[in-house]
């Protein structure tokens, strides 16, 4: 089903791993999509090109989730150039892991600024738009690691943790405007920030997988598809885990 035809959204991180798959996703589904991105020019432009083939308008901003002033720019262009926003994918992120004991004062910045300040800076320029239409889909992606923590990823762990409380405050702010706030927590996915995983610590972790096997960005993707779609205007503030059952 594909009731997106005629919606808009903003993909953060959309030119590589999961939030690829899912501005194709949404494409497919016949969304305009606009991704972002902070430096993969090359990368951006084939999500561009791939999904102008499916029909579906899309374009490509480059602008660092880390600071305000890039998120409220996006804002306005996607505004000026399609009229409205009715769905937000707060999904840029990066990883610099380390045990506290070595983690240096600008891993712990460039994290949070990166994964936590970076939902704060897209939805605090989104909001006042989708509160004004009375129609919004804000889908955070977090990770299992803010739920059930990691050694070697404190600040990581803590950005996510922190989405999770953020999405559930402006959940229960903004419902009685049409608008749902929900968090997708995916477990390990294939992607470039997997990749650097060796031999050992992949068999390792499939051991703790009841899957046996790491998710497909795809896999990630349908469940922010369902988000995004009004089959789930009823859920809001939630943190949908997508990840094999090692959490279960
Ligand atoms: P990825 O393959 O490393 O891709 C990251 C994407 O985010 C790229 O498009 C990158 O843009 C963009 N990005 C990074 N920093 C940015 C910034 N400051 N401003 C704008 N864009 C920025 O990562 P991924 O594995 O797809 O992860 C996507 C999200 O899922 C992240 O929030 C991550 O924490 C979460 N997640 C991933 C996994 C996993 O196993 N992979 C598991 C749980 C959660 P450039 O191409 O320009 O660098």
């Amino acid at each position: 089903m594909s009731d997106l035809k005629g919606k808009v959204a903003i993909v953060t991180g959309g030119s590589r791993g999961i939030g690829r798959a899912i501005a194709k996703v949404l494409a497919l589904s016949g969304c305009s999509v606009v991704i972002t991105y902070k430096s993969s020019v090359q990368q951006a432009q084939e999500v561009v090109d791939e999904i102008s083939k499916f029909d579906s308008k899309a374009m490509a901003i480059q602008a660092d989730s880390a600071r305000f002033e890039d998120a409220q720019r996006v804002v306005d262009e996607v505004l000026k150039n399609f009229g409205k926003i009715d769905i937000l994918i707060n999904n840029a992120g990066i990883t610099r892991d380390n045990l506290l004991l070595r983690m240096s004062e600008s891993d712990w910045d460039d994290v949070i600024e990166t994964n936590l300040k970076g939902v704060f800076n897209f939805t605090k320029a989104v909001i006042k738009h989708m509160i004004s239409q009375r129609y919004g889909k804000i889908i955070n992606i977090a990770s299992v690691v803010g739920l059930i923590g990691n050694p070697g990823q404190a600040n990581y762990a803590a950005s996510k943790a922190g989405i999770i409380g953020f999405t559930k405050a402006l959940a229960k702010e903004v419902a009685s405007r049409n608008i749902q706030v929900n968090v997708v927590a995916p477990g390990y996915v294939e992607t470039e920030m997997t990749e650097k995983l060796n031999e050992e610590q992949k068999k390792r972790l499939f051991e703790m997988i009841p899957a046996k096997r790491i998710a497909k960005p795809e896999e990630i993707a349908y469940v922010v598809k369902f988000l995004a779609s009004s089959e789930s205007d009823y859920i809001t503030g939630q943190v949908i885990v997508v990840d094999g059952g090692l959490t279960a």
